[in-house]
């Protein structure tokens, strides 16, 4: 079968060089005479894998020695209770909910303390971002909660609050996509599968003075000092995710790093949205302003129109276009991995869909 452009929200597409790199350390990865997949986490081979990781995201992201940066498992979705387990000293938090995933995350922490959303796009179906400057967040709070960028939507944050609190962020779909700038958190954290490698490694990336207190009931393996202690290797560790994401942030690096990679999403979006607004038949329902870079949703007309987009667009080698089941339509994720090209050809059927069906 030909390769085909996987539009998928997540798992998302990886580079090929990064595939082929991997192709060639499958069966013997530099002379060991064994795939990584086998080896001990506690060999050589391994750590050096390992704290190469770990120094990538330093690099890249331009991390301070007051940050951890910590290689853990559970997804995203597990951060949802480690974040309060690990930093509710008082038992309070703010949080923004501006989709489905932060409206999750603010669920979970409700379990441990008491949490009060100090603003929401429910009221507009999160096609928008609250204005952060006139948002009245909690002094006494221990953190306040984010999603930069809202994965089902297609929104992000444009300008960051800046809460009393420290502000603790969800960047699983825009990291390394877009430049941030960590020292504008105490916590940022991001599933593997978007933007940094295959699935199994979490990232967490937290300021050092934020752990040290973590509830009682908090689970060993949810501690953010254990696994700082031991380097993120208290037990064992998605090995082989966390080699694929070594391999990931090598191309990033080579490729300019993350200020360069923003350049080319932003034009890659820029090339998607300004087709979308300038047709009479695709809409996209989000603010302009909030409009995410990494997540393009649109619709056609009507549904059956987009069901047959979709299977259409399948056959055409453009594949997991449908939205998310709560929006509908579709939606393009043109992560980093997306090259130029898989853009273009979706624009070039887009073009064809609408003159075959007005
Ligand atoms: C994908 C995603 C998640 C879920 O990640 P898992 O690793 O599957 O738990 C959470 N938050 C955001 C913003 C996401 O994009």
């Amino acid at each position: 079968m030909d390769k085909v452009y996987n539009f998928s929200a997540g798992p998302g597409m990886l580079p090929d060089e990064v595939k082929k790199d991997a192709q060639r350390d499958f069966l013997s990865y530099n002379n060991t005479g064994m795939s990584v997949m086998e080896m001990s986490h506690r060999s050589k081979p391994y750590e050096e894998i390992h704290f190469e990781v770990i120094s990538l995201f330093r690099y890249l992201m331009n991390i301070g020695d007051e940050y951890h940066v910590l290689l853990i498992q559970g997804g995203a979705t597990q951060q949802f209770d480690a974040v309060p387990l690990n930093l509710f000293v008082k038992g309070k938090a703010d949080y923004i909910v501006t989709g489905n995933f932060a409206s999750k995350a603010a669920k979970e922490a409700l379990k441990y303390g008491d949490v009060k959303i100090v603003a929401s796009s429910k009221d507009k179906n999160f096609t928008y971002i609250p204005d952060v400057d006139k948002i009245e967040f909690s002094k006494d709070a221990d953190y306040t909660h984010i999603t930069t960028n809202n994965t089902i939507f297609g929104v992000r944050f444009r300008k960051l609050p800046s809460p009393p609190s420290p502000l603790v962020a969800d960047v699983s779909s825009n990291i390394l996509g877009e430049v941030m700038d960590i020292n504008k958190f105490g916590l940022i954290y991001a599933g593997a599968q978007k933007n940094i490698g295959p699935s199994g490694l979490t990232v967490v990336i937290v300021r050092k003075d934020l752990i040290n207190n973590p509830m009682s009931i908090c689970p060993t393996m949810l501690k953010y000092s254990e696994a700082s202690e031991a380097d993120s290797l208290h037990n064992t560790p998605s090995t082989y995710s966390i080699y694929m994401a070594m391999l990931t942030l090598r191309w990033l690096k080579k490729l300019g790093g993350v200020a360069e990679m923003q350049k080319f999403n932003d034009y890659k979006a820029g090339l998607l949205y300004d087709f979308i607004d300038n047709s009479s038949f695709y809409k996209n329902p989000v603010e302009v302003p909030y409009r995410s870079i990494m997540n393009v949703p649109f619709v056609s007309p009507n549904a059956e129109l987009d069901a047959l987009f979709c299977k259409e667009a399948t056959a055409s080698g453009l594949i997991s276009l449908k939205g998310h089941r709560l929006v509908g339509g579709m939606r393009a994720s043109i992560y980093n991995a997306m090259p130029l090209e898989g853009v273009k050809k979706l624009i070039e059927f887009m073009k064809k869909f609408e003159s075959e069906n007005k």
